[in-house]
């Protein structure tokens, strides 16, 4: 059972407040540039949006201003790419130092890594599906920090291969096109220092989707535990890439190791995503809102 069937026991506000503490611009692997990002979070009325791309901070200056005309409060963040062993783990780090030049510097690496590894998944996706994707093209017109698998599922749309994005992107996300990060882990952070950097650049660290993990839930906890020992303080218990049975454990868990519970969608307007964004953001609890906002500088 998904997030979007669950019972809707855990909602305590009043009034709706919708609020989104996961989304992402085209400056990652979202399908919006970030004004559209806030115009359609004011069209669906989420009044606070937490912008965290992947290993860039590009959009959150543009962000906080286009906010303003719309009254939406944005919550600076990020989502931090981590290669530990043969697993990848995705940290979320809220209230984020987006001017700080050593952020800046430290995410150059990152998308560096994202780059070799997107072109190496060109070559893949061209050789298993006979098309014909130019991947220093499709860099040179890129908005973004680094090619996506978003993006290169768009280029076979705008080529002509596939009629439309939902059509493309399981040919871009199939295991047989997959890229490890574990390939590119000598420029990937690691767990480590990951978190240092992440901590050391943010208020608050979150483990983002941990449902999306491929361990089993005793491996994930021992994760979560070495995390939180180290100063990570949040868990991303409510995600749509979460199931009921899931969230059911992570409240026990964030419980157990003190760590405060978030949520966010994890929204990168795929066209079936922005059709239900109010419905899928209105299925977090309040409290992860509050509990994220509890660390705002
Ligand atoms: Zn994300």
């Amino acid at each position: 059972m998904k997030t979007d069937e669950m019972p809707q026991q855990e909602h305590f506000a009043k009034e709706r407040v919708l609020f989104e503490l996961h989304a992402h611009t085209d400056r990652s692997d979202g399908f919006l540039e970030t004004k559209e990002l806030i115009e359609e979070a004011a069209k669906q009325k989420i009044t606070t949006l937490a912008v965290t791309d992947h290993d860039t901070v590009r959009a959150l200056e543009e962000a906080i201003c286009i906010s303003k005309d719309y009254g939406i409060d944005i919550i600076p963040g990020l989502e931090l790419s981590i290669s530990h062993g043969k697993y990848e783990i995705h940290l979320l780090g809220y209230y984020v130092n987006f001017n700080s030049e050593g952020l800046k510097h430290g995410l150059e690496r990152q998308l560096e890594a994202r780059n070799l590894r997107a072109e190496e998944i060109v070559k893949k996706v061209n050789e298993e599906n006979g098309t014909k994707i130019d991947y220093q093209k499709l860099k040179s017109y890129n908005h973004s920090s680094f090619v996506s698998k978003h993006r290169i599922a768009q280029e076979l749309v705008n080529l002509g291969y596939v009629k439309d994005l939902n059509s493309a992107l399981p040919l871009v996300n199939g295991d047989s096109v997959n890229v490890p990060y574990e390939n590119y882990s000598n420029l990937f952070f690691g767990l480590e220092d990951g978190l240092d950097f992440l901590l050391k650049h943010s208020r608050l660290v979150a483990l983002a989707h941990p449902g999306k993990l491929k361990m089993n839930m005793n491996e994930q906890k021992r994760l979560i535990k070495e995390l939180g020992s180290k100063g990570m303080f949040g868990l991303e218990v409510y995600s749509s890439k979460n199931t009921a049975e899931q969230i059911a454990e992570y409240r026990i868990i964030a419980n157990e190791l003190h760590l405060v519970e978030t949520g966010g969608t994890d929204f990168h307007a795929k066209p079936r995503e922005i059709k239900n964004w109010a419905y899928l953001c209105s299925r977090i609890p309040i409290k992860c809102l509050y509990n994220v906002q509890l660390f705002e500088p």
